[in-house]
């Protein structure tokens, strides 16, 4: 049973890189029966489009113009992504190394925010029933209204050993990742601040806890926050 009673209802998440954002705000969208929006997805096709065009990292202003033309097809069924830059399917595409170590250039340039977070907001507020956003601004610059914030962490040491895990499934052998999630998680905190928790937002550490128990910690937190509204 949903525990909401609003008609609509947005979710944001934020979270630095292996703090299990992605999934547990899918499972949390399946739970509430909402869309989703993995706003990092749309920053990767951004870039995935910046390097097809083999334009050169450090221009700003070819960066942005690239950005605000790029021809996106950009899905919110949580039950199946759908991420096309034109006719082409980029869903893997955008999780490779060559895209991830590109990715924080790209989304540091404030014209190529401005317009991303300007599709985010659209997306959100057209959701029929609302929306799972996840990303590291939502709690803060995209939706700092929405109906629940969540700021979802895990210490460094447990992010580096999910995402190890993560890429050696993908690709068959255990890679080490842990530096180059510590230079993107730098260059994007310089950014956003998504390791603190901003007022009202809810701080979720799943350090020690397993997938399902951080989803039910979240549904409890969201729950939580939707019930104190009602109240005040
Ligand atoms: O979440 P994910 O690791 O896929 O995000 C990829 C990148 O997109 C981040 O490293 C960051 O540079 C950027 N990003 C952002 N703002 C968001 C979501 C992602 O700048 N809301």
């Amino acid at each position: 049973m949903l525990m909401h009673e609003n008609p609509k209802l947005t979710i944001a998440i934020d979270g630095p890189s292996g703090s299990g954002k992605s999934s547990v705000s899918k499972e949390v969208a399946r739970h509430f029966g909402l869309a989703y929006l993995d706003t990092g997805a749309m920053y990767r096709a951004a870039t995935y489009r910046v390097l097809e065009l083999g334009i050169d990292l450090n221009d700003a202003e070819a960066i942005a113009k690239a950005v605000e033309e790029m021809p996106l097809v950009f899905g919110t069924n949580v039950k199946e992504e759908e991420i096309l830059m034109g006719s082409t399917d980029i869903r893997e595409e955008i999780r490779s190394e060559r895209i991830s170590s590109a990715v924080s250039a790209v989304a540091s340039v404030p014209a190529v925010r401005e317009h991303l977070i300007g599709l985010q907001r659209w997306m959100i507020d057209h959701a029929i029933n609302g929306m799972v956003a996840e990303g590291r601004d939502i709690t803060t610059v995209v939706a700092p209204d929405a109906d629940a914030r969540i700021l979802l962490t895990a210490s460094e040491e447990v992010r580096m050993a999910r995402r190890g895990l993560e890429n050696a499934e993908k690709s068959g052998a255990s890679g080490d990742l842990s530096k180059q999630i510590a230079e993107r998680d730098a260059k994007d905190s310089k950014v956003n601040n998504f390791m603190e928790a901003a007022e009202g937002v809810t701080l979720v550490d799943s350090s020690d806890l397993d997938f399902n128990a951080t989803v039910s910690a979240v549904i409890n937190a969201v729950n939580d926050q939707l019930k104190a509204k009602r109240a005040g």
